[in-house]
């Protein structure tokens, strides 16, 4: 059977490099995409070719509309189709509601968002005449319960799931499963800007006693992209120990 092919937005660390991680060793065809992380992409890059994996890596600021229609272009160019697509890059920013600047609002919408609809969109091109395909977008447990000083975040992550929702009702005769992760506190460079006090908080919260990694994300993403998950869509999955329920 040929290999699928997956394309995974933000790979080049946490979650996303977890993720790549994961289907490269699950025998998928990999496209890493990164923005800024050019070293830690190369080395993921490194660490999977060694070991037989085919993985390719590209550069591409996925809210920029011409870069991201480039990264799906390029995923193409290499593999001649996409089977999974994973909207995951994303970005975090803690102020009060009142001191968001107008910029702030809009990055946070630019990278968590819009990114979403021009990857998605570029690659429906392709997915929806094969009448064959997973989108997995990543979420937050903060897109449905709100998070404080997080409001562009959590509305960011709200819009996802009902773009999800709505996708889902409009893909389903095409054959594309469309769904929502949206994981709860988990072990990342995104939670470099809490203190730890506050992420001890989150972890006596949290009723399995742990912070989530990310590799309980990924193991996420390969169910709902394999067989498993082929009944599955319009749905939200929230690995968050049990954080919100
Ligand atoms: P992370 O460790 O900070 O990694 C973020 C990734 O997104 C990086 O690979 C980064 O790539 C990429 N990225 C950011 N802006 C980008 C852009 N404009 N174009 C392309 N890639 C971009 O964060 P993470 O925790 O893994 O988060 C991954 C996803 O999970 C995000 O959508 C986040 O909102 C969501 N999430 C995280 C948590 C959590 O607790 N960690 C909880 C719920 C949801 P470069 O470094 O190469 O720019």
């Amino acid at each position: 059977m040929n290999k699928k092919t997956v394309l995974i937005t933000g790979a080049s660390r946490g979650i996303g490099r977890a993720i790549a991680r994961l289907f490269a060793i699950n025998n998928y065809n990999v496209v890493i995409n990164y923005n800024k992380s050019e070293h830690e992409a190369k080395e993921l890059y490194e660490e999977l070719s060694e070991k037989g994996c085919s993985v390719r890596i590209f550069k591409a600021d996925v809210s920029d509309i011409s870069e991201a229609n480039s990264l799906v272009n390029y995923c193409i160019g290499q593999f001649e189709k996409i089977d999974v697509l994973i909207n995951n890059a994303g970005i975090s920013k803690n102020n009060l509601f009142t001191d968001i600047s107008y910029e702030e609002w809009h990055e946070v919408m630019n990278v968590n968002l819009n990114s979403v609809f021009y990857v998605t969109k570029k690659a429906l091109q392709y997915m929806i005449p094969e009448m064959n395909g997973k989108i997995i977008n990543i979420s937050s447990i903060w897109g449905i319960a709100g998070g404080s000083y997080e409001v562009h975040y959590s509305a960011s992550k709200a819009a996802i799931i009902g773009m999800t929702k709505a996708l889902a009702k409009e893909l389903g005769p095409s054959n594309i499963n469309v769904n929502c992760i949206a994981p709860g506190v988990i072990k990342t460079d995104m939670l470099n800007n809490i203190n730890e006090d506050t992420i001890d908080m989150l972890r006596d919260e949290t009723p399995l006693m742990r912070l989530g990694t990310p590799e309980d994300i990924a193991r996420c993403a390969l169910f709902l992209a394999s067989e498993g998950g082929d009944f599955i869509t319009g749905q939200v999955i929230s690995p968050n120990g049990g954080f919100v329920i």
